[in-house]
């Protein structure tokens, strides 16, 4: 990986350990036909945990070392396994953090002093939107008010957890402003995805994300009160993460249907590496800002704003 020696954050490795979630959204393109889960077996996760520092150790790199970002489906829902991987992350010198839907935050309030930021995805925030998106287990939802609570409680452990929120910008929530209540959870980082394309899904139209940049983003406000806002368009989210399956293997998107290296648990992480496309430019671009300003951008070229430096003025008023 040439270009990513020059890096000055670790190398992020997302392990989606399950598929099985809570949840039911629509637009959820963590399926891989329910194949047999690694983290099933705590010998076989230390072996491709040892395998991605063994990786970051050989290379050129800089810095030597590595992020393990956990998730699913909803990793919590098997707190033991999860603790499996965060041990044996921790074991061999990796950075951990997780994605989880937030439905049970409190599974990881024991070992929430090894882990350094946790991703709530969170599509909105309005009971009836989540039911519409599928956001909901047996018709229960998460409010904003239980949102907080649960992060104040897992903080309680480990005050410097920083909370980063993952938006899917979808049909449902397309026109609804979640901004306020992003920064009023104090969120490190908020990003914003466009729906991806997968399957039957045919992902979402130009109008409906660019109207939820307008409604949600502001230039001057992309460090608001320690908050960094992030997009990305479905051209960025492709082919730019490196990503290992429930069964072990490195996969890639970018078509309808995912492709997969040899198993992890049977060959070196670089020579998986060379199964998968794998876009390091846009791999790296990740962390420039480069996928927020394309979005902006075309937002702006969308909606024919002239004034690019302030085309907010008057949108959200003074928030
Ligand atoms: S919470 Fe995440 S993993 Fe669960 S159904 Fe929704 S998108 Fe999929």
């Amino acid at each position: 990986m040439s270009t990513h020696t020059e890096a000055t954050v670790p190398m992020c490795v997302n392990w989606h350990v399950t598929e099985t979630c809570n949840y039911g959204c629509k637009h959820c393109f963590a399926k891989w036909g329910k194949q047999r889960e690694v983290w099933e077996d705590t010998d076989q996760v230390e072996h491709i945990i040892k395998g991605i520092a063994d990786y970051v150790d050989t290379t050129c790199m800089i810095p030597k070392r590595f992020r393990l970002n956990i998730v699913g489906g909803e990793p919590v829902l098997h707190p033991e396994r999860l603790w499996n991987v965060v041990k044996a992350a921790k074991d061999n010198g990796a950075e951990i953090s997780m994605i989880t839907n937030g439905s049970h935050l409190e599974v990881i309030r024991p070992f929430a002093h090894m882990i350094s930021q946790v991703g709530l995805s969170i599509d909105s925030f309005n009971h009836e939107t989540n039911l519409k998106i599928g956001r909901a287990c047996n018709g229960k939802t998460l409010s904003f008010e239980e949102i907080k609570e649960k992060i104040k409680y897992v903080q309680e452990i480990n005050p410097k957890l920083k909370i980063k929120i993952n938006t899917v910008v979808n049909k449902y929530n397309f026109s609804e402003q979640l901004l306020n209540s992003v920064l009023a959870l104090k969120a490190s980082k908020w990003k914003i995805f466009r729906q991806m394309p997968f399957g039957e899904n045919k992902g979402i139209s130009d109008f409906m994300f660019y109207s939820f940049i307008r409604n949600n983003y502001k230039e001057l406000d992309r460090y608001r009160d320690g908050c960094e806002i992030t997009i990305e368009d479905n051209n960025a989210m492709t082919e730019s993460y490196l990503m290992i399956s429930p069964d072990g293997r490195l996969f890639q998107n970018g078509s309808t249907e995912y492709s997969y290296s040899r198993p992890l648990t049977e060959v070196s992480f670089a020579e998986a590496i060379q199964d998968i496309k794998f876009n390091e430019a846009k791999f790296d671009g990740r962390y420039d800002g480069s996928y927020t300003w394309q979005a902006t951008n075309a937002m702006e070229k969308f909606f024919g704003i002239e004034n690019p430096l302030n085309p907010f003025a008057s949108i959200l008023g003074d928030i």
